[in-house]
């Protein structure tokens, strides 16, 4: 019955665009929002160990908006707009190889009260635009580390010091591991899940975010 309801409301009252309130092309993000993310130039923000960390575009105004609705919100349908801007950055690399996608994960008491990983999200939805695999079962979050944004870059590594752990075995050996994270800061996340695949000899890597802080 709800379900009908909802049905009823969407038809009477056309969804609104979450970003301007303004469009009526009946999208969570219409058109003229979504082209007004900013790109970065595809190009490594900085590389790591021999490991490529790209980032999409700058965490402001809008793609704030729309990472902040994702991960706080549960405006889940906003996790297809932000993989389609990842994937749209990541095609100009022309990198040419198979990946399998890794999301960052979330440590599971902090996944159970969200009730859901936001990167799985976005990387189910980059999956489907890109046609590569998704892989959750190489990387596990083992330690509830504290929130990274009040830490300095020497603090976040200490923070997440042992924070992941890796299962070899479910790594596809064929293919290429693409992590991806929303924000990228310092880089500490990305450091440290790559310190950790190093560990384990596993050095075909390359990660992507879909905004940088600055
Ligand atoms: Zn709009």
């Amino acid at each position: 019955m709800k379900k009908f309801l909802n049905i009823f409301l969407d038809l009477i009252y056309k969804r609104r665009c979450y970003f301007c309130k303004k469009s009526f092309e009946n999208l969570i993000m219409c058109s003229k929002c979504y082209d007004s993310l900013y790109f970065n130039r595809p190009q490594a923000r900085i590389i790591f160990n021999g490991v490529n960390i790209f980032c999409a575009g700058i965490y402001e105004k809008t793609m704030q908006k729309l990472i902040r609705g994702i991960k706080y919100h549960k405006k889940k349908d906003l996790a297809f707009y932000q993989a389609k801007f990842m994937y749209e950055y990541f095609k100009k690399l022309n990198l040419n190889k198979n990946y399998q996608v890794v999301p960052v994960p979330l440590y599971s008491k902090r996944q159970k009260e969200r009730g859901y990983n936001h990167m799985e999200l976005v990387a189910e939805e980059f999956c489907k635009l890109s046609g590569m695999t998704l892989n959750t079962n190489i990387i596990k979050r083992i330690k509830n580390t504290k929130p990274q944004y009040k830490l300095n870059k020497q603090e976040r590594l200490k923070n997440l010091k042992n924070a992941f752990s890796i299962e070899k075995s479910n790594i596809n050996s064929d293919l290429d591991i693409l992590i991806i994270d929303d924000i990228f800061t310092t880089g500490s996340t990305f450091e440290s899940m790559i310190d950790e695949f190093h560990k384990k000899n596993v050095y075909n890597i390359t990660c992507l975010a879909a905004a940088s802080a600055n």
